[in-house]
């Protein structure tokens, strides 16, 4: 392919990560010798990927050379000027030039261009708080930063961590401090964690943390640090109270890192950012490109500019900068809002619109959540996914897609992130030709049956009424499936009440009006039976390593496998000093316990309760009994219980557990 000229010979960056050096090397590769690129970066490393941080602090990777895409030397050998540890002090747009300081010898110079590329990133936020910059309080935005606190780690051996924010970063990097061994509290301002998600969904990640034992505080603020005469820390002070704390982690969230743009008056909007046009040129300035996280995006679903601090669109607007440099032609039109993390073994996911955002962007728009099987609900392995998916009322437009579950949830997302991009409705999306094979789907594919179930929403909620919207709730996909059928014979005057539709071979069929709509005489799925098994045995061999760290009683709901069951509240209200919920109050009945309770000396700690001042704690679960020790996340120390149901009757926590072991 043959390029036009370059509509620039002289090409300076500020930032030598994605967005920068993605922007210099795809304008190297198109135009060769045609380009000279002189690169300032005030850090040690260039094209790092901070998103492995958390999985490095974590030890699942060992050596931070694996997080460098291209070093300094690499770029040089592709014919980049870059200058490490060089700072851009200041920007001469008239002039056309730029000021940098060499930061170890601290010499400054200047350096020309014809065309500049502002990559300079974001910064993290710091709370202007009493405190904030003690010693033990660490940001992770980059390699030095986690660096930094893996040496923190590994000299002071802290023994309690306090997270501030449970956004991806917070939680990703709570997860990683309880592979350290540490006990960890993760405070937030919010009602739950992954505020990207709603507070319905975020419910789920906040059992998960506390299921590998991190102790979840919202809807607190953080008031303050209190330091040492060291002046290390020695705790966060919220407005609750005072939490003990040998090392703090901010993942409070990033702002674009525009101060030199802000300088020489190029614009911002209203979140910070530059504001650039779709080939990343900031407005008004031809001759001024950025990309990354210092500028603002425009969402394609809301129509409004936000802030989005991803790698996968820096690395795509500086790509798109390059070829604009280098005389080609490329765009970034927007962003639909995709993300996905993880906490431990549950996959978070969304794109598009949570609720919040729809409202604000003035959408009538109608909800609905979804619990389905990873695979084949006889297949071996399912596990549960959630799926919320909200739809314009009116048009049955998507809006957004949010995923919490295990493994094989997550990149489903993308399904979703694709309709959204092509301006789908649900009643579209019904009938994608997804993939479907038992090891990988139920037949119908959870998106699809989301699908289902919001047009069938939309196709109910009529015409607008003003100041309106729905939001279904469907646990059982096939119920809920049933129920547009009988709302549809309804409509139609069918005598059948209700329905129930057969997904390996299509067939709908009635049943009877009153009961609960189900395959009759079949065996219940596989998936609603397999928290049957012995997840003692899984803790063994736990392939999720902050929940081997948590130890084997780290009852986490996310371990569970399959079922719709109710959450796993036992541990989290005993902890709350709640007690136990009255089964027959819950509608549940009293089922004989098949073991008696014994003491044993933990397998790992080797202590018996005998030997420990008694903690009572409850605890349900689908699964055969167990005993062990979680440690040592909490002040008291060691946690006895016995994991006691044996009957598969304790499927919906209504249901007395037998009494820990204290
Ligand atoms: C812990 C963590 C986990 C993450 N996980 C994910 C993830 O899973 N998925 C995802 O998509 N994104 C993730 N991200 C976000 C992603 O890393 C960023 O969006 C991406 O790095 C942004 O690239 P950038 O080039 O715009 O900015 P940056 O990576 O911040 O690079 C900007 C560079 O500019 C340099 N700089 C700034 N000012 C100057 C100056 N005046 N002179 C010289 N140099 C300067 C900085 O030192 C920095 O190296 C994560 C981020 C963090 C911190």
């Amino acid at each position: 392919m043959t390029y036009a000229r370059p509509v620039t010979e002289r090409i300076v960056v500020i930032g030598a990560d994605a967005a920068g050096m993605s922007a210099a090397s795809q304008a190297k590769r198109i135009a060769g010798d045609a380009v000279e690129i002189v690169a300032f970066e005030r850090g040690t490393y260039s094209s790092y990927a901070a998103c492995g941080i958390p999985y490095w602090v974590a030890g699942d990777i060992g050596d931070p050379e694996r997080l460098i895409a291209r070093s300094p030397d690499a770029h040089r050998l592709n014919g980049i000027d870059l200058h490490m540890r060089t700072e851009v002090e200041e920007i001469d747009l008239a002039a056309g030039q730029v000021t940098a300081r060499d930061l170890a010898t601290g010499r400054s110079y200047r350096e020309g261009f014809d065309s500049l590329v502002i990559a300079t990133g974001a910064v993290p936020v710091r709370p202007p708080l009493p405190g904030a910059e003690a010693a033990g309080v660490f940001g992770v935005q980059t390699l030095d930063d986690g660096a930094a606190l893996l040496a923190d780690l590994n000299q002071v051996k802290p023994q309690r961590a306090v997270v501030v924010g449970g956004g991806y970063i917070g939680v990703e990097m709570a997860e990683a401090l309880v592979r350290h061994g540490v006990a960890v509290t993760v405070v937030d301002h919010a009602a739950q964690p992954m505020t990207t998600l709603d507070p319905d969904m975020g419910e789920a990640v906040h059992r998960a943390m506390e299921g590998i034992g991190i102790d979840v505080r919202t809807d607190i603020a953080v008031t303050g640090f209190e330091t040492g005469r060291d002046r290390r820390i020695r705790s966060v002070v919220t407005a609750d109270g005072s939490i003990p704390a040998d090392v703090v982690v901010l993942g409070i969230g990033v702002r674009p890192n525009t101060a030199l743009a802000r300088g020489v008056g190029l614009p911002l909007g209203d979140h910070g950012g530059l504001r650039t046009n779709v080939q990343m040129q900031v407005l008004g300035h031809d001759h001024v490109w950025a990309g990354g996280d210092c500028v603002e995006v425009l969402n394609l679903v809301s129509g409004q500019y936000q802030h989005v601090a991803l790698g996968t669109h820096a690395n795509k607007q500086g790509r798109v900068i390059g070829h604009n440099l280098a005389g080609s032609y490329a765009t970034f039109p927007g962003v639909v809002g995709t993300a996905v993390s993880k906490v431990c073994h549950l996959e978070i996911a969304r794109t598009g619109l949570r609720e919040r955002d729809a409202t604000r962007a003035g959408f009538k728009y109608v909800t609905v959540t979804v619990k389905s099987g990873t695979k084949a609900g006889y297949f071996p392995g399912t596990q549960q996914m959630t799926v919320k998916m909200t739809a314009e009322r009116l048009s049955g437009r998507l809006l957004g897609v949010q995923i919490v579950g295990y493994e094989g949830s997550a990149k489903r997302i993308d399904t979703a992130a694709t309709a959204l991009w092509n301006h789908m409705t649900v009643e579209d999306m019904i009938a994608l030709d997804l993939g479907y094979a038992p090891p990988f789907a139920p037949v119908w594919d959870p998106i699809l049956v989301a699908a289902r179930r919001a047009a069938a929403d939309v196709r109910r909620a009529g015409p607008l009424s003003v100041g309106s919207h729905s939001s279904g709730q469907c646990h059982d996909p096939e119920a809920g499936f049933a129920a547009v059928l009988r709302a549809e014979r309804a409509r139609r005057g069918d005598k059948a009440t209700a329905a129930t539709h057969h997904p390996s071979d299509g067939q709908v069929e009635p049943v009877r009006s009153g009961k609960r709509v189900r395959r009759f005489g079949r065996a219940r799925p596989a998936h609603r039976r397999a928290g049957r098994g012995d997840l003692s045995a899984d803790r063994a061999g736990d392939p999720c390593p902050a929940r081997r760290q948590a130890g084997p009683d780290a009852a986490g709901s996310h371990l569970r496998r399959g079922g719709a069951a109710g959450p796993d509240v036992g541990l989290a209200r005993a902890a709350a000093g709640l007690g136990r919920r009255d089964p027959r109050a819950a509608g549940g009945r009293r089922r004989p316990q098949r073991q008696a309770a014994r003491h044993a000396a933990c397998s790992s700690c080797r202590k018996t309760a005998a030997t420990r001042p008694p903690r009572s704690v409850w605890s349900c679960t689908r699964t055969r009994s167990s005993t062990g020790c979680a440690r040592p996340r909490r002040a008291c120390g060691i946690r006895w219980f016995r994991i006691a149901c044996t009957s598969s009757r304790c499927r919906s926590h209504g249901q007395q557990p037998q009494q820990v072991l204290a």
